[in-house]
């Protein structure tokens, strides 16, 4: 560089700057298209990776753009529709994809399609169709869930649908329905029969006894001892056939029953239970005590008649000691836990659950009186509040029998 020439050096200078600049804005876009080969690499990978998901995904996926044409359609859409995606506007696509009401012969509203709804921005959730798929195999039920897709500025640009195959749900309830409703008639049926039957045999039943007591009496003179011990048999098993009848009627009295539930006063009821075994309880030499009880939501008249039964049995099943019951409750929101408990000869364990059953009995006539229906009664009384009742015992430590009800709303824990 001469010193006695400087407009030749400043030139020089700027092209070696130039130079370093071109250098250097090269270096910065190879870096950047090396990086943006990356970039697209990478986005190929996260597309193979998309393409291999919707593909192997056994829910259905279709996209349609803001127009209604459909863009996108993963294997199992078309294999639920049983047609891929067509060249046909919204209004269509009920007809040709054979989309139905739940009755499968009113077509499906096109605007009210999940993917249609979707487009125009709205969020579907579990909307449930039947399609027919008129070109494929036979209709199937479908859940479908949609949302708009936006772009960056929130404008709906389109929509994606999620369609599941639900048929065979919606086959298990319909069936479910199906059995619910039958059993619920043959229910009612065998109550009115059972009803209707116990009722009817009372009047016969009470001719009977009737007419044997009077035989019994005005024919104890000129009956021979064999026939009077006969009249005895047919009079003490028409009164067991009458007492069992009684049992029957009540029983399906339970089932029957058109009364309302209401707050009640559990110890009221207890109390009016005490009342009528009054003579029980004297015959049997009995101490009945009570703790204060709450207030449950119940039909007066059966809470009567489960504490009468509960009672009943701690008093009649002892062995010679005299009978001690008592009755006590526990509140434990939203439910009261109702407590029996005596003293007297208790329950094997193994038949700690048949005795609700109707009929069974652990013991002989002969060493205690009774139907076996006095258990079922109880328990259907308390199915029939939403609770639950059960018996906690082992032989010769007496037996609790608790049963559960709704507390009335207010009750103290
Ligand atoms: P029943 O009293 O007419 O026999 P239940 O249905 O009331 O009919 O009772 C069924 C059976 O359960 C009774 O026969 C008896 O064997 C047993 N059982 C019920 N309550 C008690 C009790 N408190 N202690 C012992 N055994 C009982």
């Amino acid at each position: 560089m001469s010193p006695d020439n400087p407009d030749k050096s400043d030139a020089v200078a700027e092209v070696r700057s130039l130079r370093e600049r071109v250098r250097l804005l090269e270096e910065r876009l190879a870096a950047s298209d090396r990086s943006m080969q990356a970039q697209t690499e990478s986005l190929h990978q996260k597309t193979r990776i998309l393409e291999s998901i919707l593909d192997s995904m056994s829910d259905g996926i279709a996209v349609a753009d803001a127009r209604g044409h459909l863009r996108m359609f993963n294997p199992a859409a078309a294999d639920l529709l049983g047609l891929g995606p067509i060249d046909a506007p919204p209004g269509e696509w009920p007809q040709r994809y054979g989309f139905h009401e739940a009755d499968k012969v009113t077509p499906f509203p096109p605007d009210r399609l999940p993917l249609v709804r979707a487009i125009h921005g709205e969020s579907v959730d579990d909307q449930e169709l039947y399609v027919s798929r008129p070109g494929g195999p036979e209709g199937l039920w479908l859940s479908i869930n949609s949302r708009p897709i936006r772009d960056a500025a929130g404008e709906v640009t389109g929509g994606v649908s999620v369609l599941r195959d639900v048929s065979r749900r919606v086959a298990a309830e319909a069936a479910l329905e199906r059995r619910t409703a039958e059993l619920l008639r043959s229910n009612t049926e065998l109550e009115q029969f059972a009803y209707v039957a116990s009722h009817d045999l009372q009047e016969p039943l009470r001719l009977i006894l009737s007419y044997g007591d009077l035989l019994a009496k005005r024919g104890r003179d000129r009956l021979d001892p064999g026939a009077a011990r006969f009249l005895e048999e047919i009079v003490g098993n028409a009164r067991r056939m009458s007492d069992l009848v009684a049992d029957l009627l009540a029983l399906s009295r339970v089932g029957t029953s058109t009364a309302v539930v209401e707050a009640c006063d559990a110890g009221l009821q207890c109390d009016r239970a005490l009342a009528s075994l009054r003579d029980l309880i004297e015959r049997e030499g009995a101490t009945v005590t009570r703790d204060e009880l709450p207030r449950l939501a119940a039909v007066p008249g059966q809470l009567q008649q489960l504490f009468q039964n509960l009672i009943a049995n701690g008093v009649k099943f002892h062995d010679g000691a005299a009978p001690v019951v008592h009755v006590s409750a526990e509140r434990r929101p939203p439910l009261g836990v109702v407590s029996v408990r005596d003293q007297g000869i208790g329950i094997d364990p193994a038949g700690l659950e048949k005795i609700f059953a109707m009929f069974t009995r652990l013991h002989t006539r002969g060493e205690f009186p009774g139907s076996g229906i006095g258990l079922a009664i109880c328990r259907r009384i308390v199915e029939r509040h939403g609770g639950r009742i059960w018996a906690e015992s082992s032989p010769g430590r007496g037996a609790i029998f608790r049963f559960t009800m709704p507390l009335v709303e207010g009750e103290a824990a």
